[in-house]
């Protein structure tokens, strides 16, 4: 009886239902959609801090709804994870980007570009045909194609992951594991896992001007990721302060907002051609 309730719960019982009600209009809306132009790619530099320069990038979704506004990703990849849509999501990624990095390989810009993948993409037998054939159709090495793996996608069915990752690190993709440090792998599993690339989370990047143990995270990561023959990508960089810091500690490569925010293609391209000019 609502009226009886105090109106505190009475409210956030309302909240709740108007939050289920947005989350099963997202997911009826996201597959036409894919079709209907609302969503767009953006591109984040990654750049190569030992070097100065930069020739890899992460590429992230984005949904413009035209009557909800913006979304951003993390309201909707869990949701369609349990909706069982996310391969949806995945397969349109990969012509975007693949299309795209195919394009400016053929302008003489050799970027390598990262897609991320759920844990659902991984047990899906027939991914890396599909990339495979993607990458076929477009002409693009498989050199040009990076991705991205949560260490906790990893953990969920470690053989079967491993299994997916070999082949398709077989056709020569890069493999990266993602938000590292916030899952519970194990430090032993890492060294059996056939990726290239470690990516340290935010989480012990963003303050690490501030935060001595944050510094020691850090460069115990990238030592560890060094000696087991990872290169190491420090995620989340803000503020010029911490770039000294993640350079002292060997890192590879950075990822944030001190050098761009993620980008559309176009700019992404003119953001390049500025920083390695
Ligand atoms: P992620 O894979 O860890 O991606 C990095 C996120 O950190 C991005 O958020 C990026 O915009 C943000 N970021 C980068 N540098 C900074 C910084 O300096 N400061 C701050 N505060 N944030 C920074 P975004 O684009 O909102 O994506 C959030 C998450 O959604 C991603 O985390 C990824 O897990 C997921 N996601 C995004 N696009 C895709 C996609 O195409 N497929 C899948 N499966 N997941 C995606
Ligand atoms: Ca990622
Ligand atoms: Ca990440
Ligand atoms: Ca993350």
């Amino acid at each position: 009886n609502a009226r009886q309730m105090p109106a505190g719960i009475a409210f956030y019982q309302q909240g709740q239902d108007e939050s289920h009600q947005r989350e099963l209009t997202l997911i009826h809306d996201l597959p036409l959609a894919l079709q209907n132009g609302q969503f767009y790619v953006v591109y984040q530099p990654k750049v190569d801090i030992q070097q100065q320069h930069c020739h890899s990038a992460e590429a992230l979704i984005r949904w413009q709804h035209p009557q909800l506004g913006f979304i951003a990703p993390d309201q909707f990849i869990a949701l369609a994870e349990h909706a069982g849509c996310i391969g949806l999501i995945t397969d349109w990624m990969l012509r975007q980007v693949i299309s795209q990095a195919a394009v400016w390989w053929q302008q003489g810009l050799h970027l390598q570009i990262a897609v991320n993948l759920s844990v659902f993409d991984l047990l899906n037998p027939s991914l890396t045909d599909t990339i495979q054939q993607l990458l076929q159709q477009q002409q693009l090495p498989a050199a040009a194609l990076a991705l991205e793996v949560t260490e906790s996608a990893i953990m969920h069915d470690a053989d079967t992951v491993i299994q997916q990752l070999s082949q398709l690190r077989a056709l020569g993709i890069s493999l990266a594991i993602d938000d590292f440090g916030t899952g519970q792998s194990s430090l032993a599993y890492l060294k059996q896992l056939p990726v290239h690339e470690v990516k340290i989370d935010r989480a012990f990047v963003k303050d690490i001007e501030h935060n001595a143990n944050d510094a020691l995270i850090v460069r115990a990561t990238t030592q560890l990721a060094h000696s087991l023959g990872f290169s190491l990508t420090a995620e989340g960089l803000e503020h010029q302060a911490g770039l000294a810091l993640l350079q002292q500690c060997g890192c590879d490569k950075v990822q944030g907002y001190y050098f761009a925010k993620p980008l559309q293609a176009a700019q992404f391209a003119q953001w390049l051609n500025q920083f390695n000019a």
